[in-house]
């Protein structure tokens, strides 16, 4: 392990984050992200036992990286409600950028009946205290007879539910999803891009495997390290079929000040090796094979003076 020179290829980009796709059942969540990535790109990655939600789809673009985090069904029946599954989309929330609820609530009269949840009554309370902004994409609005109806139904749910925004759309006939999705990246911090190529191979383990890094940055540095550390994935080089298979991979871990680099690092680079052997053992489980890290610390002091990095914090800035 060493520390950083320069990584040329780790460049902020405008808009960048992850969004926690929440909804019941049958509202249209795969439609729409089908719709988004335009077929494009479908990830069907091989689940790791070490993370709780599955990467669903990145979309890249010029200025801006958007990765779709699925959750875990969340059914509307408190009976058959799984606690776990409440907690898993709970936990994908509290780490996205941005939540994307969806619903297909579409009342066909102007009132919004006293009992409505949106079928997400166990999440209500956590969705009202997340500091993240949380979006509805009201879907399948083509199946409204009398569209006058969508903008009191719009106000009332804005009332009722503190949404950020809300977005009526048809995920089925592609209407009104690009501004979801522009309205969505706007809602997105700068930051660096959580994959540094085009290339998507491998693109789901290397944003796991950054995910891995963070965690036990995290877990390791405790308070003293905020959460507007990134991790970055300088490199990826896997070769699991060659005959001696290994994945060979060197990450940036960027903080803001030398102080914070110095906790990174540790006395003697203990920190560093402790959070360097606990992410390659996770790693190394996940990938099925020897891994060899290179954890790097790089200081970049105007990471968080940034107002986007600031609304990652939760901190809103008019600007
Ligand atoms: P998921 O369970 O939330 O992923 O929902 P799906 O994407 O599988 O969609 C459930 C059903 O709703 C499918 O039959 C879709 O064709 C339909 N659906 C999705 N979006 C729309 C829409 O915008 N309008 C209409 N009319 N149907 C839709
Ligand atoms: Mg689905």
């Amino acid at each position: 392990m060493q520390e950083a020179g320069k990584t040329s290829e780790l460049k902020p980009i405008k808009h960048v984050g992850t969004v926690a796709i929440i909804g019941v059942p049958n509202v249209g969540k795969s439609t729409l992200l089908n719709n988004i990535m335009e077929m494009k790109l479908s990830i069907t990655c091989k689940k790791p036992q070490t993370t709780r939600n599955q990467v669903r789809g990145i979309l890249d673009q010029k200025d801006a990286q958007v990765v779709f985090i699925d959750t875990p069904g969340i059914h509307s029946s408190d009976k058959k409600l799984n606690r776990i599954m409440v907690q898993n989309a709970i936990m994908a929330m509290e780490e996205a950028d941005v939540v994307l609820v969806v619903s297909d609530f579409l009342p066909q009269t102007a009132e919004l009946p006293p009992t409505c949840d949106l079928g997400l009554k166990p999440l209500l309370g956590h969705l009202s205290k997340l500091q993240v902004p949380v979006i509805l994409a009201l879907n399948k609005v083509d199946k409204l007879e009398d569209k006058r109806l969508l903008l009191p139904l719009i106000t009332a749910l804005t009332e009722r539910f503190h949404f950020k925004d809300i977005y009526p759309i048809s995920a089925l006939k592609n209407d009104g999803v690009t501004a979801l999705v522009q309205g969505i990246i706007a809602n997105l911090p700068a930051g660096y891009p959580l994959f540094s190529d085009g290339s998507y191979t491998n693109i789901t383990e290397r944003f796991l495997a950054s995910e891995i890094i963070r965690e036990k940055l995290m877990n390791y540095t405790q308070q003293e390290i905020p959460y507007s550390s990134a991790v970055a994935i300088d490199a990826f080089d896997d070769k699991r079929s060659e005959s001696k298979p290994m994945v060979r991979i060197t990450a940036s871990i960027v903080v803001e000040r030398d102080s914070q680099k110095a906790i990174v690092i540790g006395k003697g680079g203990a920190m560093i090796r402790t959070i360097g052997t606990a992410a390659r053992h996770e790693l190394e489980e996940m990938l099925e094979s020897r891994v060899y890290l290179d954890l790097l610390v790089k200081v970049e002091e105007k990471w968080t003076q940034d107002s986007s990095m600031l609304a990652r914090l939760g901190y809103f800035v008019n600007e």
